[in-house]
């Protein structure tokens, strides 16, 4: 009798103990797999996507939507990253149509080439990308209190009436949500909002648990991408006037011409450089010098587009790639620079009399691929081209 009593908790437990098992073998699984993608790369936006990627994937994590916060340290605010979901429930419908179709595995989803028409593409960057939202302590923003309190907050339906004021929830539409913060030695690197919007699925204890073992695997990779970005930047940088160095110049300058060629596009050079430099530094000296370098940098770099590279040639000659932009543009640019640096005061330093100095600079201009075919004949071009302006009087552009 007492062993016929017993017997159903045991078939019970055995039961919950097995499903248990089971799921501990497919988060094991979920995450040696999601773990073996951060290790294939060390670009950041590569890694970022790899990290949404696998808290949005069936086969991964299975969330609706994820945006990705980084901390931007500087501006003391939590910026989006990168984004990913579907735009709308029709189109949840499609990709989950396609994903039970096709069963893709999540080394499929994160091939590089998907990043950067992700980043474009996604409608839900677009909707929160121009966000700061500011770290101060009195911030009521709960991806505000996950940063400092470095606990994921999770917000349930009951719960997001709450938050009708907040500025990003406003725009994230969403009625249930996690905040998982992610860290590296103990400090927060950033943040993934992630939700159920278009399944309504609820948000349980097991998703919460699999995404914190996500985040801390996320949270190292991010802290080793981003110290290797900089690193490479570091050793891409001139250290007097941070701009890019002669060996970064070379290198990018041979990518642009190779992609403008495959692209029909055109590219100009400018090569510019200090007019009577030696006579300023023996007359100032050598640290005056290097204060004119500096702020000829900040001019150059104010002066250029985002797409466009200001480097530092050589000793007092610099280079600027304007990537898509013909001769008539270059020249224009260009004029605009020369006119920006001879108006420019230079504040010269008290024991050189701390008075106000004028500069000038001559300005070469070559353009792919009407004036030439390959990067050195560019390059002599636009210096030849700098020299003629050298020699016709200084201060001037020649192209
Ligand atoms: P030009 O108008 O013909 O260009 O005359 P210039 O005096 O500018 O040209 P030149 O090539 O004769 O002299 C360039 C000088 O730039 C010589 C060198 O001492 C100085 N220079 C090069 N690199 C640096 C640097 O990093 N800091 C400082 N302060 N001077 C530098
Ligand atoms: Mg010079
Ligand atoms: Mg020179």
């Amino acid at each position: 009798m007492t062993m016929q009593m017993d017997e159903t908790p045991i078939i019970a437990d055995r039961e919950t103990l097995q499903a248990k098992l089971g799921r501990a073998n497919r988060d094991l699984a979920v995450l040696y797999e999601i773990s073996g993608a951060m290790r294939t790369t060390l670009d950041l936006d590569h890694i970022l996507y790899i990290i949404l990627t696998c808290v949005t994937a069936h086969s991964g994590l299975g969330f609706n939507r994820g945006i990705l916060f980084l901390i931007n340290q500087k501006e003391r605010c939590l910026e989006p990253q990168m984004a990913i979901g579907p735009d709308s429930g029709e189109d949840a419908q499609k990709i989950w149509q396609y994903i039970s179709d096709v069963k893709p595995h999540l080394e499929d989803l994160i091939k590089e080439e998907n990043v950067t028409a992700n980043i474009q593409r996604s409608s839900l960057l677009q909707a929160v990308k121009t966000l700061k939202i500011p770290l101060d302590h009195n911030n009521p923003s709960p991806l505000v209190r996950a940063y400092h309190e470095g606990m994921p907050v999770h917000i349930t339906p009951e719960k997001i009436g709450q938050y009708h004021n907040d500025i990003f929830l406003q725009r994230f539409r969403a009625n249930e949500l996690v905040i998982m913060p992610l860290k590296a030695k103990n400090k927060v690197n950033g943040l993934i909002v992630a939700d159920n919007l278009f399944t309504q699925k609820p948000i349980s204890e097991d998703d919460l648990r699999l995404f914190m073992m996500l985040a801390n695997q996320a949270g190292l990779a991010i802290e080793n991408a981003s110290l290797y970005k900089m690193v490479r930047h570091q050793s891409h940088t001139d250290s007097i006037t941070n701009l890019w160095n002669h060996g970064f110049f070379q290198d990018q300058l041979s990518q642009e011409i190779k992609s403008a060629h495959a692209n029909h596009h055109v590219l100009s050079l400018l090569i510019l450089d200090i007019d009577d430099f030696k006579k300023l530094n023996d007359t100032c000296g050598h640290h005056n010098g290097d204060i004119v370098l500096r702020e000829i940098a900040h001019i150059l770099k104010d002066s250029s587009r985002e797409n466009d590279y200001a480097c530092r040639y050589g000793g007092e000659e610099f280079a600027i790639i304007l990537t898509q932009t013909t001769t008539e543009q270059g020249m224009v640019i260009a004029e605009r620079i020369r006119e920006k640096v001879a108006g420019h005061p230079f504040q010269l330093s008290a024991d050189a009399g701390g008075q106000k100095l004028h500069v000038t600079m001559s300005i070469g201009l070559g353009t792919f691929p009407e004036d030439a075919q390959t990067k050195g004949e560019l390059i002599a071009k636009a210096d030849k081209a700098m020299y003629i302006a050298k020699f016709s009087g200084k201060n001037r552009t020649c192209s």
